[in-house]
């Protein structure tokens, strides 16, 4: 019997997601969920293309990195996921891809993302940082982007990509999206020649609330 094999099948069909959303290619991007009850951590393997990974290619971790079981070996990003998991409580999931429109923002590298739709005041709840440049699958990079994050949810990684992180992989994902979205709309946009507005402050707040306390079950 596989260890966290339902964090395993999420992986999986979260990782179809993401491709269908175009924020990942091929072997791009990694994504990991983390059961507090055990301590351990459902993590992508590094180059095994999403397309080609079933449940088991999926690696378990402990908090420390080290492999508790699978065939190969974890994403040569693991530091970027461990980080979030030894020092926030608050987060049980963590997606990291490469979306083309987010990203954009990270080459500009001066303009956080704003809040310009209701669904990224939701899913988000506040202007997206950027994490400064550090090379990939490196110690710093996890640090820089850590630090970014702060207390928030999201990042944009300078050169690189983005970082979503959430209480679970289903909020992670629609962060993720979300910042895409966003970036895509400013992009087009910006290519009228017209500047967006940007959502009041106090409307980001009252969305994201609104959002924190919606529960899908009728009540
Ligand atoms: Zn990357």
């Amino acid at each position: 019997m596989m260890k966290l094999m339902e964090e395993r099948e999420k992986i999986i069909e979260v990782s179809e997601k993401l491709h269908r959303a175009g924020v990942i290619q091929n072997g791009q991007g990694n994504i990991s969920i983390f059961n507090p009850e055990n301590g351990l951590i459902a993590i992508t393997p590094s180059a095994v293309p999403y397309h080609e990974r079933g449940a088991e290619d999926i690696c378990v971790v402990d908090l420390t990195g080290d492999v508790i079981e699978g065939r190969w070996r974890p994403t040569t990003e693991m530091d970027l996921h461990l980080i979030f998991y030894q020092n926030r409580a608050d987060v049980a999931a963590v997606i990291h891809t490469h979306p083309p429109q987010a990203t954009v923002f990270g080459v500009i590298g001066d303009e956080p993302l704003p809040m310009i739709l209701t669904e990224a005041a939701m899913a988000i709840g506040g202007a997206v940082p950027i994490a400064p440049y550090a090379r990939p699958g490196s110690l710093d990079l996890a640090k820089v982007t850590f630090q970014a994050v702060g207390a928030g949810f999201t990042a944009i990684m300078a050169h690189h990509g983005l970082i979503a992180v959430g209480t679970t992989i289903e909020r992670a994902f629609a962060a993720t999206t979300a910042v895409e979205i966003s970036a895509a709309t400013i992009i087009s946009a910006r290519s009228m020649g017209r500047e967006v507005h940007i959502l009041e402050m106090e409307e980001v707040k009252s969305l994201r609330e609104l959002y924190l306390g919606y529960s899908p079950q009728k009540k």
